[in-house]
């Protein structure tokens, strides 16, 4: 152990002046001119990420306004001496007229009130008070109105300081009576170099690898970094080796993650497979290999972009560079989107690694670069959407199981062609193989039935058969069930008329459920002028209960305020054919054959399709992501 085992380094070497100050130049550049020049404002707002130096250039920052200099005749400075009364004692965190004030645990309107009495008296021993307001963003709306006043008029002698790490949840007002900074996250290099000189100073020998790691896992915070390399000067018994530090951090050793990526590179998914255990077996984390992962792929990425940009002195380099020859561009990026991504997926199942490996396996299901990912997997896609068209007329009420791949001819008739080699399309399985079931028996929640389509809209559109097949389509792809015959939606110019007109109330709430139910289920069928003056509108509606006159009134009102004009409706009996509701469905509709065409067509659910015999798209359960609201007529025919 060192001296300085004790030594608690993000304290010591916290900047204690702007010069001190790393990697927030912009910041210190502007509060060192505006100090220098007599531009005080009253308020500051610094935003930023936790760790990154808030309270830190806030401390300064009183230095600065209260500094009277080593010889006691000093003013406002944008180098405070570090000596002075002020400078001693808010460095020691005990001056009396600097006030720091953790929004966070005290938020309410009590604290802040008695902040604002206290701001009522003139500085005791300094030229003003600085009251700061760390995770601002906590304060109760209360809190922040009593606090506002002071804001707008506060006196000569008193400035705030805000910090937050959230500014958007910060009201309005407030942020215009702030000059606002922003302080940025540090890139892990000035951390790095940052580190290397404390060390130096320290007399701390540590490895270059260890420091790289320390960085990294600071995240852009230099007091985080300072608090992790003390850990691990204890940890490694006061020297920094990289494998301490590594196994400190639980950092995956990069030589895995190395190896996860030259398997996927290599469509290897058995080396994934193998990686995987070994990871298991060391019990090194899901997510630190991600990271792991990560971190190389932006460095092969780099490396592919632009040759020799990568730092030659990082040993990580080479590995790097080798990988960045056996990736695709593409495909690197496509991994990174993958394992980024995967890293949230982790906490969803019990069994991490499970998880990581489909995660990783994800690659796999993508074809290999070049390959024309749709033509390479039709010919087996389409069975899976087919059912023999028999089947379907002779059993019209069967619910919409069709996209099982059944062992019909069309089945047989398709050649079979493998998505890639053979190797890793029979992976998938053995690494799923806990809780998914086998090949030869398809998962039961597959096999129950579904409830059928009882919606007239939503059923209307694809109810002959004959239709479905005048657009080009395979039949394959209409697998909504035949059901018995109701007209379909027929857009007229009275239908887009009504739509126009209603669809405002409707927005505007200004009907209540039941008119509200008639406007969207009635047909207009004309309007006439009347003798007495304004309009009539006929409406057709077939179920009774909406046929009530009490709701045509409601609902006649309703028009004549918005419209102008006196207006009048009735309503007879009979089936809408182009109802705002028959419109809505269509358009759901439409969505729906949209976002399953999508998905079918996706290559990943195509390579999957095709790796498992028993994958299904159980249709309706894909949803398209926002139902459309507008006036959609149906699709054409
Ligand atoms: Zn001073």
């Amino acid at each position: 152990m060192t001296s300085m085992s004790h030594v608690v380094l993000a304290r010591k070497y916290r900047p204690r002046s702007f010069e001190q100050m790393v990697g927030q130049a912009h910041v210190v550049q502007a509060l060192t001119n505006a100090l220098s020049s007599g531009r005080l404002h009253h308020a500051y707002l610094f935003t930023g990420t936790r760790g990154i130096g808030k309270t830190t250039v806030s401390r300064i920052l009183a230095k600065s306004l209260n500094c009277t200099g080593a010889d006691g005749a000093g003013g406002v400075t944008a180098h405070p001496c570090g000596v002075c009364q002020a400078c001693t004692e808010i460095d020691a965190d005990r001056f009396i007229d600097y006030i720091e004030l953790d929004a966070a645990s005290n938020r309410s309107i009590d604290e802040i009130r008695e902040l604002i009495e206290r701001a009522a008296y003139k500085p005791s021993v300094g030229r003003y008070k600085v009251f700061m307001i760390d995770e601002a963003h906590q304060l109760t709306k209360d809190a922040f109105n009593a606090l506002l006043k002071t804001l707008e008029e506060p006196p000569d002698y008193l400035k705030f300081v805000l910090a937050t790490t959230d500014p958007e949840k910060m009201l309005p007002t407030v942020l215009s009576r702030c000059l606002q900074f922003n302080l940025r996250p540090m890139a892990p290099e000035v951390v790095h170099e940052h580190l290397a000189q404390v060390l130096a100073t320290e007399g701390v020998a540590a490895e270059a690898g260890a420091l790289r790691l320390l960085a990294r896992a600071a995240r852009g915070s230099m007091r985080d970094a300072l608090s992790l390399t003390d850990q691990a000067i204890a940890y490694g018994a006061g020297t920094l080796r990289e494998d301490g530090v590594r196994a400190m951090l639980g950092t995956v050793d990069r030589s895995h993650a190395a190896s996860l990526v030259q398997a996927l590179a290599g469509h290897d998914g058995a080396g994934v497979l193998a990686t995987v255990a070994a990871l298991r077996q060391l019990g090194l984390s899901g997510a630190g290999t991600l990271e792991e992962m990560a971190a190389l792929l932006q460095q092969m990425a780099i490396e592919q972009a632009v040759p020799g940009a990568l730092d030659d002195t990082d040993p990580d380099t080479a590995g790097a560079r080798a990988l960045a020859a056996a990736l695709a561009p593409d495909e690197t990026q496509l991994l990174y989107g993958i394992v980024v991504h995967g890293r949230a997926e982790l906490s969803l199942l019990s069994d991490e690694y499970a998880a990581l490996t489909m995660v990783l396996l994800r690659l796999l299901a993508f074809p290999p670069a070049g390959a024309a990912p749709l033509a390479a997997v039709a010919p087996r896609a389409a069975p899976l959407v087919a059912a023999p068209r028999e089947a379907r007329s002779t059993a019209p009420a069967r619910p919409p199981v069709p996209l099982r791949p059944s062992a019909g001819p069309a089945t047989a008739a398709a050649p079979a062609a493998p998505v890639r080699s053979a190797a890793p399309a029979a992976v998938p399985m053995a690494a799923l193989a806990a809780g998914v079931p086998t090949a030869q028996e398809p998962p039961p929640w597959l096999d129950e039935e579904l409830p059928a389509e009882d919606s007239p809209a939503d059923s209307g559109r694809s109810a002959s058969p004959d239709d479905a097949r005048t657009d080009g389509e395979p039949p394959a792809r209409r697998t909504v069930p035949v059901t018995p015959p109701v007209p379909a939606l027929q857009a007229t110019a009275l239908g887009d008329q009504w739509a126009a007109t209603v669809r405002p109330l409707l927005a505007a709430g200004s009907v209540t459920a039941l008119v509200r139910e008639l406007a969207l289920q009635a047909e207009l069928l004309a309007v006439a002028p009347r003798a007495e003056g304004g309009r009539r509108w006929r409406l057709r509606v077939e179920r009774e209960t909406l046929r009530n006159p009490a709701l045509a009134a409601k609902l006649g009102v309703a028009l004549q305020d918005a419209l102008g004009e006196a207006t009048e409706v009735d309503v007879e009996a009979g089936v809408a054919l182009d109802s705002i509701a028959r419109r809505d469905g269509a358009a759901r509709e439409a969505a729906q054959q949209q976002a399953e065409q999508l998905i079918r067509s996706d290559p990943v659910v195509l390579a999957l399709m095709a790796q498992f015999d028993t994958a299904r798209i159980v249709p309706g359960s894909i949803k398209p992501l926002a139902a459309t609201s507008g006036d959609t007529k149906a699709p054409p025919p």
